[in-house]
């Protein structure tokens, strides 16, 4: 069985002095399982997350508004999917003002979140337009952006304007923004508070390790958003699956995928506030590219019987190609007179010498399909078909540019991992530790961890910010 119950678990919507059972709006919650999971040995806790109003599309006035088009080169989420949209429709971006900050503040009175009828923890990284004009007091504006729900709807989500207030002031403060004068709103925004369970009670597969064959996966482990729910349920269900086919369990690690770096963080480190993923999370992150997912994941995927056949000759091809191009642009040389005339072109140093065409690729002025095309597909005797082999040439190109900065971030993991047992003085300064980012900061003077080990398995403090305390610890 697996578990997902998300923000449903004695689910509390609050709008103002408002509030009421549920596990989103207009939606019952979920009762009884938590109290019934406690007497089994487990602990949950609360957490909170909220969301702006909807508006009405047709009320906007969209032209006195800053348009925001989407990417001009759609890329499919999967390499198989060849069904990429024609068509986008557009963002639109505006600001409150002083005046809508006056409006909010009035509402305070009356806000859960000051009254302190919220006892849950609520996510760092998308806070609500009241905790933005307490925290950043000194800002005379706050963007905000205006997004299409769908195509078959009016209805649009305004992001950065997630509220807990009254129905009434979000109503007023809205209309004193920029192109909303006349909106009308199809729901408020609201904050819930739900119940989670610490992640630490699980295994590396999402089974608890109190009750056997029982998984819990999503937003009930404390985590805040789409993906990392998203993320949670695949490995749950194919670890749900796998076990009642007796066979081993499939655990993807840190340098091997997000995915990996998410659940070991949840089931190691723990959540002490909503758990987003970022990048700076993992200490491979340059391993762990958009364009190289499919190499670290569809034979592990192929293995267990997922991807398809077709998927793993497909991803197979690519990587052939690749290894063609990189051994070619390795082996062969050039001569200034042939190519002198493109590296001015690209803004580059000429060559004095005949050099190797793999050191050209590493100058970040020169693309790699440019100097393709300019070699008229061919580098030797290869020959390279550039319209066809796009996908082929993009991750040679970033495999041959990154490799210094991939070795280099293996080289700071392995330190990292040596270093454990460093003490660190418990009068350290973490406020001047500039570089490293204000949640690490908060954490750190808070927990005052005695060794670099204990640094580095709190929650939100990246590899990134122990380099950076190592480095001011003169290691
Ligand atoms: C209002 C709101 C706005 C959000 N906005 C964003 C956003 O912009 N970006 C983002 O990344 N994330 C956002 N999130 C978070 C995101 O929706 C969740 O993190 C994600 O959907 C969690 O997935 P989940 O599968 O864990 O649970 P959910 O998607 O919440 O699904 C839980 C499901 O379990 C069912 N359920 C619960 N209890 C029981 C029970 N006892 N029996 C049977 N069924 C039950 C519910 O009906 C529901 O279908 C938002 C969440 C909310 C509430």
């Amino acid at each position: 069985m697996i578990l997902t119950t998300g923000t449903f678990g004695n689910g509390l919507i609050h709008i103002g002095r408002m509030n009421h059972p549920g596990g989103r709006i207009s939606e019952p919650n979920s009762t009884g399982l938590s109290e019934q999971l406690k007497e089994y040995g487990f602990i949950y806790g609360r957490m909170k997350t909220g969301t702006p109003a909807r508006l009405d599309g047709r009320t906007i006035d969209f032209n006195v508004l800053e348009e925001q088009k989407g990417d001009e080169e759609i890329i499919g989420f999967s390499f198989m999917d060849i069904r990429l949209p024609k068509e986008q429709r557009s963002c639109y971006i505006t600001y409150t003002n002083e005046k809508t900050h006056q409006i909010l503040a009035r509402g305070f009175k009356d806000s859960p979140l000051y009254t302190g009828k919220i006892k849950g923890i609520g996510p760092r990284y998308c806070p609500s337009i009241e905790d933005k004009i307490v925290t950043f007091a000194n800002r005379k504006q706050h963007q905000l952006f205006l997004e299409p729900e769908g195509w078959k709807t009016n209805e649009y989500y305004i992001n950065g304007f997630s509220s807990s207030l009254s129905a009434e002031i979000q109503y007023e403060a809205l209309k004193s923004i920029k192109g909303l004068e006349d909106v009308k709103i199809f729901r408020p925004g609201y904050a819930i508070e739900y119940d989670y369970f610490p992640p630490t009670q699980l295994k590396y597969t999402l089974e608890t390790k109190e009750i056997a064959n029982l998984y819990f996966a999503g937003q009930i482990n404390g985590t805040t958003g789409y993906e990392e729910a998203a993320a949670q349920g695949i490995m749950a269900g194919i670890n749900a699956h796998l076990k009642i086919r007796e066979k081993e369990a499939f655990i993807l690690r840190r340098d091997e995928s997000y995915i990996g770096v998410l659940i070991d963080d949840l089931v190691n480190k723990g959540v002490d506030e909503p758990y987003r993923m970022f990048t700076s999370r993992a200490e491979y992150r340059i391993l762990l590219r958009q364009d190289n997912a499919d190499e670290r994941l569809t034979e592990r995927s192929f293995i267990i019987g997922l991807a398809s056949e077709d998927r793993m000759h497909k991803m197979e091809d690519k990587l052939r190609k690749k290894e063609k191009l990189i051994t070619a642009l390795k082996k062969y040389s050039i001569e200034p007179k042939i190519i002198n005339g493109f590296l001015r072109r690209m803004k580059t140093s000429e060559i004095k010498q005949k050099g190797k065409l793999i050191d050209l690729v590493l100058r970040p002025e020169i693309k790699l399909e440019k100097l393709l095309k300019y070699l008229d597909n061919k580098i030797g005797e290869e020959i390279i078909d550039v319209e066809r082999e796009k996908e082929s040439i993009e991750i040679a190109e970033i495999e041959i540019k990154y490799n210094g900065y991939i070795k280099r971030e293996a080289l700071i993991a392995e330190k990292i991992r040596r270093l454990e047992d460093i003490a660190i003085d418990s009068k350290v300064d973490y406020d001047k530790m500039h570089a490293i980012s204000t949640e690490a900061k908060q954490k750190l003077k808070r927990i005052r961890p005695l060794t670099i080990g204990q640094a580095s398995r709190i929650s939100g403090v990246s590899p990134s910010d122990i380099n950076i305390i190592l480095l001011y610890l003169g290691r």
